[in-house]
């Protein structure tokens, strides 16, 4: 992901999204009625085990870099797949083709994992599982076009998501849920300012979704959400098309004391798969992602060889996957949005 200065564009999409969410609030009417009929189930919110995301990151990063189309992106997909059957979910291969902006032609694969999926009223969980091609950031020119292990960027993220489908597994909730893991997100070009270049597995996906837009009521994206002292500010994009949401999931982590990390102010506009599932499925999504520094900047680790397991702290992914595991105990037993 990259921060996106160029927003003229967006505006206007955010303008058509506004029209496009007005129509949905009568359909939404329409499924809660349906929801009123099945049994209204209180959940008790259960405890993420900070722990465990990190061995789940540990493991990614030990098939090595997972650049899309490597070997080791094919082992970790792999894995993924059957962890998220064995936690219970019915799971989706989405296959698509991409090229990148440097013309390498790529077969990519979304991960799609359901929970309740024949319940019509669902949210969207997400993150990136391919890690980046290059370390163009990395301090060290003659390593800078070698690929990076991506422990947080994105394997964080994966984590904390592996993490809730467990859970969800061990405490199921009557609401249906769907945990995308987009590939092909971090092949973009860092040198130009075309957002298209990034997120090529999201661009995919809103584009043909697996599920109507009416029936998903918000998203979440994770991020870079393990890293030491993480700061997670309110994202620029995310306040534009859902800044209620945006808010109730920081006042929620105040609450549970986690607003050393969920920082309540807005920070930077970026490219990241949210953009393109905003712009083309029109579906508010929040993203969750680490800018620690005063610039919003991303970390001295990010998109180089010094993001691997040495910077994955337990503190962050429990606080992030406490938050998110809240969230959605809170929605399930209609108690949140
Ligand atoms: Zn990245």
């Amino acid at each position: 992901m990259q921060l996106h200065f160029s927003k003229i564009l967006f505006y206007i999409l955010i303008i058509a999204f506004i029209f496009t969410a007005c129509e949905n609030e009568s359909s939404n009417n329409d499924n809660d009625k349906m929801l009123d009929d099945q049994e209204n189930i209180k959940v008790r919110i259960p405890k993420f085990d900070g722990k465990a995301a990190k061995e789940f990151v540990a493991k990614q990063v030990s098939f090595g870099t997972r650049v899309t189309g490597s070997e080791g992106h094919q082992k970790c997909k792999n894995w993924l797949v059957s962890q998220f059957k064995s936690f219970g979910a019915e799971v989706v291969e989405q296959d698509f083709s991409a090229t990148t902006f440097n013309n390498v032609k790529l077969n990519a694969t979304n991960i799609i994992a359901r929970y309740n999926p024949n319940i019509k009223e669902r949210i969207i969980l997400s993150a990136h599982y391919d890690t980046r091609p290059f370390a163009d950031k990395d301090p060290d020119p003659l390593r800078q076009s070698d690929p990076i292990l991506g422990a947080d960027d994105a394997g964080s993220g994966v984590g904390v998501l592996l993490e809730i489908a467990k859970l969800l597994q061990s405490n199921p909730i009557p609401m249906g849920l769907d945990i995308v893991l987009f590939d092909a997100e971090d092949y973009g070009d860092s040198e130009s300012n075309n957002p298209d270049s990034w997120g090529l597995g999201s661009q995919y996906w809103s584009k043909n979704p697996h599920v109507k837009r009416e029936n998903v009521k918000y998203g979440i994206l994770l991020d870079m959400v393990g890293a030491k002292d993480a700061k997670f500010y309110k994202e620029g994009y995310s306040m534009q098309v859902a800044e209620r949401l945006n808010n109730k999931i920081w006042s929620l982590a105040a609450g549970m004391k986690k607003d050393n990390f969920f920082i309540n102010e807005t920070g930077g506009s970026i490219t990241d798969d949210h953009y393109f599932v905003i712009k083309n499925f029109r579906l508010p999504m929040v993203d969750i992602i680490n800018m620690p520094s005063e610039n919003f900047g991303f970390g001295p680790h990010w998109h180089t060889h010094g993001d691997n397991m040495d910077v994955i702290d337990v503190k962050t992914l429990e606080a992030v996957g406490q938050v998110v595991t809240a969230v959605i105990y809170k929605e399930s037993n209609k108690e949140f949005l």
